[in-house]
């Protein structure tokens, strides 16, 4: 077995977090994986730190402090402006193995993805991907990271007893947010840290932004499965009226009916909206991962026996593509008639 850089004997007890950033703001998911670690730290008696790469980042810093962090690392330098992992992996390992810290959690978005991949080859660790739960045993420092595995029928509990950092990944969406709190202490340490131009192998010529939709900020997401057989415009009105998005399974953004960017659930988005519709969707549990942390499911399936209903709060049985229009008819007309 390799060992991994530094290990057990020489880590701290203490959380770090990645913080991404876009264009000076942290992501929304590195707060949520913050609270996290804010929880997980409590409880064990450790401390939270937040790794913040950038260029005008410094008022963020700050900024993380009331979101739950003890202290804040940060590394400041014009070539960290935007996101390349060569910078990156090699700044953030100088930090890892200047704070050794026992735990690195990360953003699954696709620049965490990245760079998580490129430190535990570096650091000869392991790396928990998409994990959907964290847990720290108080007792013996070790973190627990869930995923779900073999096709989803499994649930995975993964444990790196040896090498450090435990590494995780955490997908947007599954862990809530906390509050800011502007009267929290916390320290900023500004690092020293080597890099220049040679080291980095990418350089970016233009940023391209687009339109995006983001299903983790909706309070009503409806979702349309293979039961639907494509008619996302009636799911898309509805939707509308109800002031939300529409989601969908993996058959349908297959099948090309669809935006990847609107697929719910394991390999897609993890929402937690108020409400959230399942239209024609049997319940597999790779969708319903994305789902299961709204505060009311409905679900609308033909099959009185579809696993869906296992799940939901409200079983509507019933053919979708007839019951969402009359739904939306219903709603149109008692709009109408509150408006005479
Ligand atoms: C590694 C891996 C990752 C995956 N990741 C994801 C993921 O992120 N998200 C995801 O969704 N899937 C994912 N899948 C696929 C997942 O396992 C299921 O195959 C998929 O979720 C099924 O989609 P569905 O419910 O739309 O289709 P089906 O399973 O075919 O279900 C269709 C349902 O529609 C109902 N129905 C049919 N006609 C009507 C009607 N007129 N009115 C009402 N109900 C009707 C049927 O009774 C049935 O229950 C993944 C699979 C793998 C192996």
């Amino acid at each position: 077995m390799v060992a991994s850089l530094y290990g057990v004997e020489d880590e701290q007890k203490a959380i770090w977090v990645f913080l991404e950033q876009m264009e000076g703001e942290v992501e929304r998911v590195s707060l949520e994986i913050l609270s996290k670690g804010r929880q997980l730290a409590d409880e064990a008696g450790w401390s939270l730190v937040g790794l913040l790469l950038g260029h005008q980042v410094s008022d963020q810093a700050e900024r993380m402090v009331a979101y739950g962090a003890d202290e804040v690392w940060l590394a400041v330098h014009p070539l960290l402006e935007y996101f390349t992992v060569d910078a990156y992996a090699h700044v953030v390992e100088q930090a890892m193995l200047k704070g050794r810290p026992s735990v690195f959690l990360c953003g699954a978005t696709p620049n965490g993805r990245d760079l998580a991949g490129r430190l535990a080859v570096r650091l000869r660790t392991g790396l928990n991907a998409d994990c959907t739960d964290l847990r720290l045993n108080p007792e013996n420092g070790m973190l627990t990271s869930e995923v779900t595995g073999f096709g989803g029928g499994v649930l995975a509990l993964l444990e790196s007893p040896h090498h450090r950092p435990q590494m995780s990944t955490v997908r947007p969406g599954v862990f809530p947010m906390g509050e800011e709190d502007p009267n929290r202490e916390g320290h900023v340490h500004e690092m020293e840290f080597e890099l220049a131009e040679g080291m980095i192998h990418t350089k970016l010529i233009q940023r391209v932004v687009g339109e995006g939709v983001d299903l983790t900020q909706t309070p009503v997401l409806v979702c349309g499965g293979r039961g639907i057989e494509g008619k996302f415009d009636m799911l898309q009105e509805f939707a509308h009226l109800m002031n939300g998005e529409v989601g969908a399974t993996r058959p349908p953004v297959d099948e090309g009916h669809i935006e990847r960017e609107r697929q719910v659930g394991q390999t897609g988005v993890v929402c937690r909206p108020k409400v959230a519709f399942a239209c024609g969707i049997s319940g597999a549990f790779h969708f319903v991962v994305g789902i299961q942390d709204a505060d009311i499911v409905v679900a609308i399936n033909s099959d009185p026996n579809a696993p869906i209903f296992e799940y939901t709060d409200f079983c509507i049985v019933d053919d979708a593509l007839q019951f969402v229009p009359a739904l939306i008819e219903a709603i149109q007309m008692d709009r109408a008639t509150a408006n005479d």
